[in-house]
């Protein structure tokens, strides 16, 4: 698995595993890379940003979306905060595209979807509301996440497909912040559809500090 992934430049200060289903949150300071790894391919990392010196300042998918005029995240785009600050840049990923505007799955959509027998289904809501909590954030800092890995095309009627990924075991995304801030992972648990091939998986983060201090 190693030998598949391309040298991450700098020195590893984290390299941990995210446990399917699980949330995950780590302060990324400016200059940093995170890195994440869909291990096992087809495994959706909901993801959320937070500028650490105030976090009324966080990731913005309308302003993200606006600026590079695309609803993909390819390789250079920019996060953009509610402010219009860059927060981070997707450096390098090897999958093609990522999703801005699929949302993250909750106990209430799953309900709408896929039947009140899912309501129970653990989601990326209740992950992101855990892993906020820590920071003493609550319902009301919940905003548009990204999905990294997976696969939403928008159709020729303009329709969101949430639809086979296009990931593969191994490939990753390379964040090098541009802000000091935190990142937040909710390692999607949805198995009423294909983000996660109906299996999640682990995904395994790095973090990589410049060589220069
Ligand atoms: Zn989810």
């Amino acid at each position: 698995m190693n030998d598949a992934l391309p040298p991450l430049e700098g020195r590893i200060i984290l390299d941990e595993i995210v446990p399917a289903r699980a949330a995950w949150d780590h302060i990324v300071r400016r200059g940093e890379t995170l890195r994440i790894v869909d291990l096992e391919g087809n495994q959706s990392a909901d993801f959320l940003l937070y500028a650490l010196h105030d976090d009324a300042e966080r990731y913005s998918a309308q302003d993200t979306i606006a600026a590079q005029r695309n609803v993909y995240l390819t390789t250079g785009a920019l996060l953009l905060s509610n402010e219009g600050n860059p927060m981070a840049r997707l450096a390098s990923t090897t999958v093609a595209r990522h999703d801005t505007i699929g949302g993250a799955c909750s106990c209430e959509s799953n309900t709408l979807r896929y039947g009140h027998h899912t309501k129970s289904h653990h989601a990326c809501v209740e992950n992101f509301l855990q892993a906020n909590a820590r920071h003493g954030r609550g319902k009301r800092d919940m905003v548009s996440n990204i999905n990294w890995f997976m696969n939403v095309p928008i159709e020729q009627d303009g329709n969101l497909g949430i639809v086979d990924g296009i990931s593969a075991p191994g490939l990753h995304v390379d964040l090098l912040a541009e802000m000091d801030v935190i990142a937040v992972i909710s390692n999607c648990p949805q198995i009423n559809n294909p983000c996660n091939a109906f299996n999640p998986t682990p995904l395994r983060v790095m973090i990589a500090a410049p060589l220069r201090v």
